[in-house]
């Protein structure tokens, strides 16, 4: 699997291209995340935007993207409607309006996207949000983790509306059950370095939260 991450900020989130055709999460800013996609690839090869959930940090540039490019959006069920929400998007913490974004997919978890000849598993992990997601590459054992697991035993707040330390330590109890070589957080840095020890310490982190 080919990746490229995109960072622009501290404030941003990581977005990710997958095979020079899926956008895992968007950033804030459509113009900078325009600017840099295409450094790596032809806009308009850009088939579809998954957002790992609505918060703007990861959504805000995905309208600007999607009408550039002609890619579909997809988010899990749980935070489709938040995406326009000012409040659960965090768009009021950023000072701004929420995006307005109409989703084109719509997932529940389970699915296998088909990227060439690999596939993207999405796993529902709520906790961060109700609908957050993590898209899991079991070729390559790649871990896309969303705001639900960072590197070195950190995980996302749950103290956002809609956030749940419960459902959160549910969530990365089954990423525990994955063999990950390399995680692919929504901020920070990727790792490669014992991956699986590193969610299983966010694991037991999660627990001492409850
Ligand atoms: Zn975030
Ligand atoms: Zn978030």
């Amino acid at each position: 699997m080919n990746v490229q991450r995109i960072y622009t900020s501290p404030y941003d989130a990581n977005a990710y291209i997958i095979n020079g055709k899926v956008l895992i999460d968007t950033g804030i800013s459509p113009d900078i995340l325009i600017r840099e996609l295409e450094k790596y690839i032809n806009i308009t090869d850009l088939e579809l935007i998954i957002l790992t959930h609505c918060h703007i940090d990861h959504t805000g540039a995905a309208a600007g993207i999607a009408v550039k490019s002609g890619a579909k959006v997809a988010i899990h069920k749980e935070d489709a409607l938040s995406l326009k929400d000012d409040v659960k998007s965090v768009a009021s913490l950023f000072g701004r309006p929420a995006p307005a974004i109409e989703p084109d997919i719509i997932y529940i978890g389970g699915e296998s996207v088909p990227i060439n000849n690999e596939n993207l598993e999405v796993i529902h992990t709520p906790g961060h949000t109700p609908g957050g997601i993590c898209l899991y590459e079991p070729g390559s054992k790649s871990l896309f983790s969303g705001d639900t697991v960072f590197p070195n035993g950190s995980l996302g707040r749950t103290d956002f509306l809609g956030g749940s330390p419960e459902r959160m330590a549910q969530s990365i109890q089954k990423l525990t059950q994955l063999d990950v070589r390399t995680l692919y957080p929504g901020h920070g840095e990727v790792t490669s370095n014992r991956v699986n020890e590193q969610i299983l310490l966010s694991f037991k982190m999660s627990r001492t939260m409850l």
